[in-house]
């Protein structure tokens, strides 16, 4: 079943039972307590806390969500996309888990067609009726875990809705990882879907695992959320979410651009170049241009990570633009406000690939130097990878303290290439070394704070004439690295 099949007979199922479609909300959200839309319920948070009145008491959709929260594993863990679709269906006070736990098994078993034997259910520890609603329909008591708050108590990480939640799990076999069911290997028994049953109202501050509770909804409500790539993975029998249809053509043709690879896992390189530029296209798409800070900051972030794992895989020349065109292609049946934007996608992603491909190239040689020496002077040995800091391979049996990367090798890194220090973090990790972080804040905010000091002792605004000059003539660029050697020959 392609993706499109799943969410169609999804919406289908939901409007069968009465609910009304719902279009997606853009993933630029007014809630400020996020960045991103992150799950199908954030747009009718109003509803649930009753600040406003639903269209109908049963709605359903299909959902663009991105979750910064996840973008470290991507690659790393089978189930994770950046962006990625949540299905879901909602219950203002119109039924509650009586109707929605059957519900939900009879689309998984009947309509997915996927195997009862193979579902595992996890509730909530203090909740007491769920589990007897799952073995009225069929899932015996050994295959339902009860977990704490952090994972079967939901909420969207801040102050809002909230209640217990009972999730549902596929078990893809041993050939995935341990038994033991989904606390034990979550991508193994992979979650599929997360039936909550909104009750009470998150209030400031705790942690996800304990948070105050502040008060109740004026009703009790449902909600859900159904991933619909993880659902592809199981139906399409896939090793992980990169492989399923809507990703999987761009990531052949990655994998088919990738030559005189400098990495050991070209498998995973190209994942995050794929899943990056898909999330970076969805986020041009809904208004989201790269920059400095916010959302600005993790859109740019995304492009960098895909132009550094691009070069990782041996592609030198710019290619994300390419990409980002057949990520419209793929997707753009379900989401045409992707093709409608096809230009600006593009050249925004283009721009940052040719900007930031110029401080990769000189900053890597200075960071592969730094790296060196800093494996060298604390006796950690080189990786057995075919390149230095290029190499993404964890370092084996690196116990204990890590030895660290200095403040002042990152300081210079961002002061002289403009290398962003999340990226120096990255990188030193991948080569087993840890970032002297202290002590770069502290050099950043002495170089502001002599910024400060030379403006207030100035007399006047020196800044105007320079930033008039700089409109009439557009921005200078540095071209010093691309034509001076590094014994200051020009090229
Ligand atoms: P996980 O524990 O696997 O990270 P989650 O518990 O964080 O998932 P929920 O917040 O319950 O996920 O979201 C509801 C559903 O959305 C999940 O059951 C899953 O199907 C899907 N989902 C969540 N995060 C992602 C992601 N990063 N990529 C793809 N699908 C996701
Ligand atoms: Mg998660
Ligand atoms: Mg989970
Ligand atoms: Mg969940």
């Amino acid at each position: 079943m392609r993706t499109v099949d799943i969410r169609r007979t999804f919406l289908n199922f939901f409007t069968d039972r009465d609910h009304q479609v719902v279009p997606s909300s853009s993933l630029v959200t007014d809630d400020p307590t996020m960045l991103f839309t992150t799950a199908g319920m954030v747009q009718f948070k109003p509803y649930f806390l009753r600040l406003s009145t639903p269209p109908a008491t049963r709605l359903t959709s299909a959902q663009k969500c991105v979750r910064t929260v996840d973008i470290e594993g991507i690659g790393h863990t089978d189930r994770h996309t950046t962006f990625f679709e949540m299905l879901g269906n909602f219950s203002f006070g119109s039924y509650g888990p009586d109707e929605v736990v059957p519900w939900a098994y009879e689309f998984l078993t009947e309509r997915l067609g996927l195997d009862p034997g193979r579902l595992w259910a996890t509730v909530y520890r203090d909740d007491d009726e769920t589990p007897a609603r799952w073995q009225r329909i069929g899932i015996p008591p050994e295959r339902i875990q009860r977990l704490g708050m952090a994972d079967n108590y939901w909420s969207t990480g801040g102050p809002g809705p909230c209640g217990p939640c009972t999730e549902i799990f596929y078990d893809r076999g041993p050939e995935f990882g341990r038994d033991g069911g989904p606390a034990a290997d979550p991508d193994r028994f992979l979650e599929v879907w997360n039936l909550v049953f909104m009750r009470h109202v998150r209030g400031e501050g705790g942690t996800d695992d304990d948070f105050p509770i502040v008060g109740d909804l004026p009703q009790a409500c449902v909600e859900s959320g159904l991933g619909v790539e993880r659902a592809a993975v199981v139906l399409q029998d896939v090793p992980h979410i990169h492989r399923t249809d809507a990703l999987l053509p761009v990531l052949s043709s990655v994998l088919g651009q990738a030559s005189g690879s400098r990495t050991r896992s070209p498998e995973l390189s190209a994942r995050i170049v794929v899943d990056h530029v898909r999330a970076a296209s969805f986020l041009l798409a809904d208004g989201v241009l790269p920059g400095p800070d916010g959302r600005g900051y993790v859109l740019r972030r995304l492009v960098r990570r895909a132009v550094r794992h691009a070069r990782l895989l041996g592609v030198e020349s710019p290619v994300l633009a390419d990409l980002a065109d057949q990520v419209v292609d793929t997707h753009m049946e379900s989401w045409p406000e992707l093709s409608g934007h096809r230009a600006l996608v593009r050249q925004a992603i283009a721009h940052e690939e040719e900007a930031f491909g110029r401080t990769l190239t000189h900053g890597t040689r200075l960071l592969d130097t730094a790296i060196r020496r800093a494996r060298a002077e604390s006796g950690t040995p080189e990786p057995s990878g075919p390149s230095g800091s290029l190499e993404p391979a964890r370092t084996a049996g690196s116990s204990g303290r890590r030895p660290a990367l200095s403040g002042r090798t990152a300081f210079e890194l961002h002061d002289t290439y403009g290398f962003p220090v999340d990226l120096t973090v990255e990188v030193a990790a991948e080569a087993g070394l840890t970032v002297d972080t202290d002590r770069f804040a502290a050099l950043m905010e002495h170089q502001r704070e002599r910024a400060r000091q030379a403006r207030t002792s100035a007399s006047g605004d020196v800044d105007v004439p320079y930033r008039a000059l700089a409109e009439r003539h557009g921005p200078t660029r540095f071209v010093g690295y691309d034509r001076h050697q590094a014994d200051g020959t020009v090229l």
